[in-house]
């Protein structure tokens, strides 16, 4: 961890403050003086009474050992108690170089910090674990990119930001003591219950594979791509953390990916699950020294650790399908009836999200019409399906209309779509936030159909999807 200063932001404009997550977190500001405000959010200001710091991480990135990483345009700002008694810490991104920079600006694009913002306030309204957005400092100040870029300062707070990568870097270049001390304090300050468990070390392991497991299961269920599942990404409290090119699926694809750099399809959607557990394991590997001293008993209680994540990753992915489905029981067969389903989406080149929430229309109703996404060759095998899943749902004796509405409260209306991410992008670039306020009060909602947001729920034309390359 060292010291840094924030490098300032010439004519910086608050163009985003979360009002809501501001109030949730007690942050105390002087809000009555908006300079004042804008000043600490960008890092024209130093934060009183705490010095900022960046930290030193490792990771495996696409597979990749890689040593040293880092915060290398991060800043942590502050730390405090919520309210509510919950740990939080404030971060700015894109607020000039560290010592971990390796050589790049410390900048992060005015695009992607609008993707960032608008990500992490999309996943936490569809209830996934996430870092939030606090605030979005523009600035005319131009970057170097592929292209040209203009720059921008996010401000983003969690309870914690440490990472997997955190315990690689401390396995890797530091002491059994280090590592032992930093699980500790993660321990202390997020699992307190596990303080005075007498192997403290693997019950909060356990935690860790499990949250990450019910993570993927969340993300699978939803469609959603991180892109760039690099170990140094990965939250110990299971959070979703990093947005780069990520992306909501809209057809439904199984080999579908996000990142444009990822050639091999290393991160496609069908892939995330296991690449959570390879992560899970490589965090094992680096805290191998707190489950025994012994390498063969620590290496057999590492083994037992990450058989978890299958339990816990299938059971919860199955538990969302099938409400996703409007099942409310488990039962043989369900299994297959998901895969058919999923397979006449992908055949029919099904929106993903509406395929699902258009589901619940049809619990009585003619398909035909209800289901206009697929295509004509499909209407026998997608009646066959719809006479099994009707089956299926009668033998569980359930109104309709309550299942339906039950449906209604999982499969999202509105999900965070790369063109309509890319809208508000363009009019961010115009120094307009009319576009970024309108989606993020349509993303605040998702299950709730709104009046005139038409627009908001449809696919990108045919042919349109974007897979969004490295813009960072
Ligand atoms: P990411 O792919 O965004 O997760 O970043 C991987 C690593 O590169 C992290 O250590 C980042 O801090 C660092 N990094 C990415 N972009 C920059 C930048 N413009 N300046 C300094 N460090 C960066
Ligand atoms: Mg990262």
């Amino acid at each position: 961890m060292q010291p840094v200063a924030a490098l300032p932001l010439p004519d910086a404009q608050l163009l985003f403050l979360n009002t809501g997550l501001a109030n949730e977190i007690g942050l105390n500001l002087p809000w009555e003086d908006r300079l004042a405000v804008l000043h600490l959010l960008s890092g024209n200001a130093a934060w009183p009474g705490q010095s900022a710091t960046a930290s030193a991480y490792a990771g495996h990135q696409f597979g990749n050992w890689v040593p040293r990483l880092g915060d290398g345009r991060v800043l942590t700002l502050a730390e405090w108690l919520a309210p509510d008694g919950s740990p939080v810490e404030l971060q700015l991104k894109g607020a000039g170089p560290t010592p971990y920079a390796r050589g790049s600006d410390g900048r992060a694009t005015l695009a992607s910090s609008v993707r960032e913002l608008l990500a992490c306030e999309a996943l936490h309204a569809l209830s996934v674990p996430t870092t939030r957005a606090l605030s979005l400092a523009v600035s005319p100040l131009v970057i170097q990119r592929d292209d040209l870029q203009t720059a921008g300062v996010l401000s983003r707070t969690a309870p914690c930001f440490v990472r997997f990568g955190h315990f690689e870097f401390h396995a890797h270049h530091g002491t059994p003591q280090q590592l032992a001390a930093l699980a500790d304090h993660v321990i202390e300050h997020h699992f307190p219950y596990l303080k005075n468990h007498p192997r403290r070390h693997a019950a909060w392991l356990a935690e860790v594979i499990d949250l990450t497991a019910a993570l993927l299961a969340h993300w699978q269920t939803l469609g959603f791509c991180h892109g760039v599942l690099n170990t140094d990404n990965l939250s110990v409290l299971g959070l979703t953390l990093d947005y780069g090119p990520y992306g909501f699926m809209e057809r439904f694809r199984p080999h579908h990916v996000c990142n444009a750099s990822d050639t091999e399809g290393r991160y496609a959607y069908t892939a995330q699950p296991a690449v959570g557990r390879w992560n899970c394991a490589r965090l094992l590997d680096a805290c191998l020294g707190l489950l025994a001293p012994q390498p063969e008993a620590a290496r057999e209680q590492a083994q037992a650790l990450l058989a978890r994540y299958d339990e816990v990753y299938s059971q919860e992915v199955m538990r969302r399908w099938r409400a996703k489905l409007g099942l409310r029981q488990a039962r043989a067969g369900d299994a297959d009836l998901l895969n058919r389903w999923l397979t006449l989406l992908q055949r029919g080149k099904a929106d993903f999200t509406l395929a699902f929430r258009r589901l619940a229309d049809v619990i009585q109703t003619d398909p035909a019409e209800a289901l206009p996404f697929l295509p004509p060759g499909q209407d026998g095998a997608l009646r066959d399906w719809l006479h099994d899943w009707r089956t299926r749902l009668a033998g569980e004796g359930c109104q309709p209309a309550e299942r339906a509405a039950a449906m209604r409260r999982v499969n999202p209306c509105y999900v965070l779509r790369n063109h309509l991410a890319h809208a508000a992008i363009e009019d961010a670039q115009r120094g307009s936030s009319t576009e970024l306020h309108s989606l993020l009060a349509i993303l605040a909602r998702p299950f709730d159909e709104q009046a005139g947001a038409e627009r908001y729920a449809a696919p990108q034309a045919e042919g349109g999807e974007l897979a969004i390359g490295c813009m960072a």
